[in-house]
């Protein structure tokens, strides 16, 4: 069940209220009893796509250093 966060504007205290989702709209009491609460962002875990993509690596194939390396140009 996801967790709300609720700040009352009446004693400006925060509380927080696990509530199903269907009743996140509702209006949530404080817990001193005041009715004039707003509900707040909450960090909700979104399920986004991390881009942690490798880049291709070309390898440099061979040890050798060319063709002037071994003398077959001269
Ligand atoms: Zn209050």
């Amino acid at each position: 069940m996801p967790r709300y966060d609720y700040r009352c504007r009446a004693c400006g205290s925060t509380f927080e209220l696990n509530r199903p989702m269907a009743e996140a709209n509702a209006p949530a009491p404080c817990p001193d009893g005041h009715g004039d609460t707003v509900k707040l962002l909450s960090t909700v875990a979104v399920t986004g796509t991390a881009s942690g993509g490798s880049a291709p690596r070309p390898s440099s194939g061979g040890g050798g250093g060319g063709c002037c390396g071994g003398g077959c140009c001269g």
